[in-house]
């Protein structure tokens, strides 16, 4: 799906897009970004940042409090580039900035439909299966065998969804900060690692010997799923 308000980027966009045998759908105006994905998800979407009506970030802000958790691509323009940051904290999965090479670009989706396909989805993620262990990421509730229900914090939810956009994958501690708590003050790496401690105790049917959620020594953090 493109999000895109100029006529002549989204004629080159869809164009080489298709071409690709991408299926694309084209929505110019940001009010009607939204009401578009709940009718049908898309597997990916390419957004633009300066968009008549509605912004590029509260559509990908409104995405992700919706739990839709297809990649985002940002489409900025060269001045905006210290937009980056909020861009991404607010759950975009890439940028790139105008005026940007096609192959790029479509290097870039390539490679956020395979991560993304990495675990497998129809619809927004609500349930998440870790073994015998189920996460409902709406409810904020684990569930595991033996009737036993623990509770999952804001927070918390935040980073089953951010280490789940990124499964597979090696995440610093640094990333975590940057990307779930977004710098707040005083939050410091010992902070991502007791929470992530806690959050393993909840979702780990043998916390000191996490299959799931898993320390990387020296690197960081990963989901392991598969
Ligand atoms: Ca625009």
């Amino acid at each position: 799906m493109i999000v895109e308000d100029e006529p002549s980027l989204v004629f080159t966009l869809k164009d080489t897009l298709e071409a690709e045998n991408y299926k694309v759908s084209v929505i110019t105006d940001g009010a009607k970004a939204i009401e578009a994905v709940q009718n049908n998800e898309p597997d990916l979407m390419i957004l633009d940042l300066m968009l008549p009506n509605v912004s590029g970030y509260d559509i990908c802000r409104d995405i992700r409090d919706l739990k839709f958790t297809f990649p985002i691509i940002m489409l900025t323009a060269r001045d905006q580039e210290i937009d980056k940051v909020t861009g991404l904290n607010i759950g975009a999965d890439d940028y790139i900035t105008k005026p940007f090479g096609v192959k790029e670009l479509l290097a870039r989706i390539t490679a956020r439909l395979r991560r993304a396909n990495a675990y497998s989805k129809s619809g927004p993620v609500e349930i998440l299966k870790l073994g015998e262990v189920k996460i409902d990421l709406r409810e904020a509730k684990v569930s595991k065998p033996g009737d036993i229900e623990e509770e999952l914090s804001t927070r918390e939810v935040e980073i089953v969804e951010f280490l789940l956009r990124n499964a597979n994958k090696p995440i610093s501690r640094d990333e975590l900060l940057e990307k779930v708590w977004r710098y707040e003050y005083s939050t410091n790496t010992r902070t991502v690692d007791v929470h992530i401690s806690k959050l393993r105790a909840k979702i780990e049917m043998n916390p000191d010997d996490p299959k799931y959620l898993v320390t990387l020594h020296g690197v960081g953090y990963m989901l392991r799923l598969n």
